[in-house]
């Protein structure tokens, strides 16, 4: 009897967005696993697509049902488990199944562009062989002959070494070992070789002592977390605690415990390129066990860890966003460290959130997650406070460190004193006191948005993306005009171009003019600068973090980067350049953005013996995100922001799915999103908010306009924005449509 099967094909379209059905050939028969590739006829072409299972009855006539052609991965990439994920993430985030189902593994094993890494190794040849002819120094034999005797013997004591190795372990040239080969007493075979993306983290970091015993909060916590672990169940607990307050302790346990119970972990970070610190504690505590996966990873490494990781070779995965589908066999147990972290959102479709896709990964597979952080995503203290999750504490840092003073320097009494710098009277005379004591301080900005233009002072003139519109950066050290979304650069002007005056001031990027005040005021200062143009090559992070930790700066300058789980002793003062950056967005989480960025900077001071002080510069001291900040105070933040939301109908209070048209031409953009609001117009359940144009309404040449659909059921916006999809998709033009469900940015 014929057996059939549907097949999804890997083709992006709407009108292929099916499953198709298939005759499998006997030869393939038995063979084929639900997730696998395949290779179909489509149309004239074959076309790969992946298995989603067998049919009884093929919905083509069997005159018209084609064959499978053949199976493109012997070693299957996604797991039974893996597709029904990506036929969910679909779904939740109205995108085609095609682009689901990609995202869930890397491009570049997708494309098998990446081969494993063989380096030729030296061994002995079979005993038999080698018992026969073995060299001898028996009869006085040449020097070069006791060469190749010394060879053969530091062969036999460790083969497998490269020829350079071998050489200097028996401290002979390159010709005994040629002759060794051509005597055939050693053969040289390639072998695999893991790329392994530790190699210079490892080295800038000391190793961590015995792991400490869990504090009573710690032990608290980990006996809700453990029974879960080691019977496992679905629980998903929100880790409340402060910065220092011991939560990766927590995470690391309940992982060991996984471990011991057979099976394995997922550790999500927000983005580990940014912090070496956290894969390299993980490596500690699991050695090989721990893979990584970023976006930091040359292809070679990501290949090896992906495959070490899908075959079961190692027992942790340490990742950024997309690690939330790391193919583990026997998963047992998530985490997610900093859960609020905005960077868990992905920004291209699939739109997903790490979050979300954990949450439902979990519980589809029955294991417990972890969520961590000390300032929760309001979305996730509404959880909690529903009983969705679990909510556990720590409310004080270990060790009984105290949380450090922070104090609110009011920027507009600088400007009414005289002061025009970027260090305020208090924070310069800060600095200066811990230099004095050889201290470290770390100076925060916030990038987005810090003033890093071109202005001409006669007529107000400033430099603008062509394409985006949004001011240009001014980057002195290549003293070049920069576009922070599209990279378009040009050089920066001398006179005017609209007035043709000679009064235009560069404002070199926030990072420099920090860096050039403190040289200015305190030059015996060691001073070191993270941002994006010093981090700009592989390595450049774990570099700079490692000088800074090892103190060979008193002064580290950074934007965000420096602001998410840094662990430095020496850190005494941390001072936020300008608090308000961040507050002025067109967004309804700048307030929770905010306070949630000055919490983690604060937290990066008095982590060691010594304790802290932090000073936070602001235009606007009495908002109550700063407010609250300044006393760490999550719980009262988020009962405040609730309340701000539940007023204004924002989640967590609703949902809401945003809607973007672009396009090439303005008008074709506002018609189609025009036509698209009146389309929705009274669904039931849906409000439509907009259309308008977008905050930037100009972004790598394209005319954007936005709209959101807000409502209290999210499949009823979900079913609305596919309606959406359709009306856009049988409008003729250029201008197109793109559905974010649960989107983080509104801009
Ligand atoms: P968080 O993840 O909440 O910021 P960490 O787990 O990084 O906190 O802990 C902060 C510091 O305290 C780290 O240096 C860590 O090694 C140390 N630490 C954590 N738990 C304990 C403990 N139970 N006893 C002693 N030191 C601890
Ligand atoms: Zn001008
Ligand atoms: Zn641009």
């Amino acid at each position: 009897m014929d057996s059939y099967c549907a097949v999804a094909v890997d083709v992006a379209a709407a009108g292929t967005d099916r499953p198709f059905h298939y005759r499998v050939p006997p030869a393939l028969a038995g063979r084929l696993q639900r997730g696998q590739r395949v290779r179909v006829p489509f149309g004239p072409r074959t076309v790969v697509g992946w298995l989603l299972g067998a049919v009884d009855q093929p919905d083509l006539p069997p005159s018209e049902i084609r064959d499978l052609v053949a199976v493109v991965d012997p070693e299957p990439l996604l797991t039974p488990e893996l597709l029904d994920l990506g036929l969910w993430l679909a779904d939740r985030y109205c995108c085609l199944r095609a682009q689901a189902l990609r995202a869930l593994i890397p491009a570049d094993l997708r494309h098998a562009r990446v081969r494993p890494l063989e380096e030729e190794r030296i061994f002995p040849a079979e005993p038999a062989e080698a018992a026969q002819s073995a060299p001898s120094a028996a009869s006085g034999p040449p020097p070069a002959r006791k060469a190749q005797v010394r060879a053969w013997q530091a062969l036999l004591a460790e083969p497998g070494l490269t020829r350079a190795e071998l050489a200097a372990r028996a401290g002979c040239g390159p010709a005994a070992i040629r002759a060794l080969l051509a005597d055939g007493l050693a053969v040289a075979r390639p072998v695999a070789v893991r790329r392994d993306p530790f190699a210079d983290v490892a080295a800038a970091l000391p190793p961590e002592p015995v792991p400490p015993l869990p504090t009573p909060a710690q032990a608290e916590a980990l006996a809700a977390i453990l029974p879960a672990v080691r019977a496992p169940r679905p629980d998903a607990f929100l880790l409340h605690g402060v910065t220092g307050s011991g939560k990766t302790e927590v995470y690391l346990r309940a992982i060991a415990a996984t471990l011991a119970a057979g099976r394995r972990a997922i550790c999500l970070v927000p983005e580990i390129a940014l912090t070496p610190q956290t894969a390299a504690r993980f490596r500690d505590r699991f050695g090989d066990g721990v893979a990584v996966l970023h976006s930091g990873l040359g292809e070679g490494e990501r290949h090896d860890e992906w495959w070490r990781i899908r075959r079961g070779q190692v027992g942790v995965v340490v990742g950024a966003r997309s690690a939330v589908f790391a193919p583990l066999p026997d998963l047992g147990l998530i985490v997610l460290d900093e859960e609020h972290e905005g960077t868990y959102k992905q920004e291209d479709v699939p739109r997903y959130h790490a979050r979300d896709v954990a949450l439902h990964r979990a519980a589809t597979l029955g294991i417990p997650v972890v969520l961590g952080s000390a300032t929760p995503a309001l979305e996730s203290t509404a959880a909690a406070a529903s009983g969705r999750l679990r909510r556990l504490a720590l409310p004080a840092r270990v060790l009984g460190r105290p949380l450090p003073p922070v104090r609110v320097v009011d920027m507009r009494t600088e400007m009414e004193a005289g002061n025009r710098s970027v260090l305020s009277r208090d924070l310069h005379l800060a600095l200066g006191d811990r230099l004095r004591r050889r201290q470290q301080a770390l100076l925060f900005l916030n990038r987005r948005g810090y003033a890093t233009f071109v202005l001409c002072r006669s007529c107000g003139y400033v430099a603008r993306c062509p394409r985006c519109a949004v001011s240009l950066g001014y980057h002195a050290t290549e003293s070049r005009l920069r576009c922070h979304y599209c990279g378009y650069s040009r050089r920066p002007p001398e006179v005017c171009p609209r007035c043709g005056s000679r009064y235009i001031r560069y404002f070199g990027s926030g990072t420099e003019r920090v860096e050039a005040a403190v040289r200015e005021a305190y030059p015996e200062a060691r001073v070191l600068r993270m941002d994006v143009d010093t981090t700009g090559t592989k390595g450049a992070h774990a570099r700079i973090y490692g000088q800074f930790r090892r103190g060979e700066a008193d002064v580290l300058i950074g934007t965000q980067m420096v602001a998410k789980g840094w662990d430095i002793a020496g850190v005494t003062l941390v001072g936020v350049v300008s608090a308000d950056t961040a507050l002025n967005l067109p967004d309804f989480r700048s307030a929770e953005r905010t306070f949630q960025l000055l919490c983690q900077v604060s937290g990066r001071a008095g982590r060691g013996d010594i304790p802290g002080e932090v000073l936070i510069q602001t235009y606007n001291p009495d908002h109550p995100a700063i407010l609250a900040a300044c006393r760490q105070d999550s719980d009262a933040f988020a009962e405040a922001e609730l309340a701000v939301r539940q007023a204004a109908g924002w989640p967590p209070a609703q949902q809401l799915v945003r809607l973007v048209v672009s396009g090439p031409d303005g008008p074709g953009v506002a018609t189609l999103a025009q036509a698209v609001a009146r389309g929705l117009h009274g669904e039931p359940g849906v409000e439509v908010l907009g259309p308008s144009e977008a905050p930037l309404p100009l972004l790598r040449g394209q005319h954007r306009w936005h709209m959101a659909l807000r409502g209290a059921r999210a499949e009823v916006l979900r079913e609305a924005a596919a309606h959406a999809q359709d009306l856009a998709g049988r409008v003729k033009g250029k201008a197109r449509l793109s559905v974010d469900v649960d989107p983080q940015s509104m801009l």
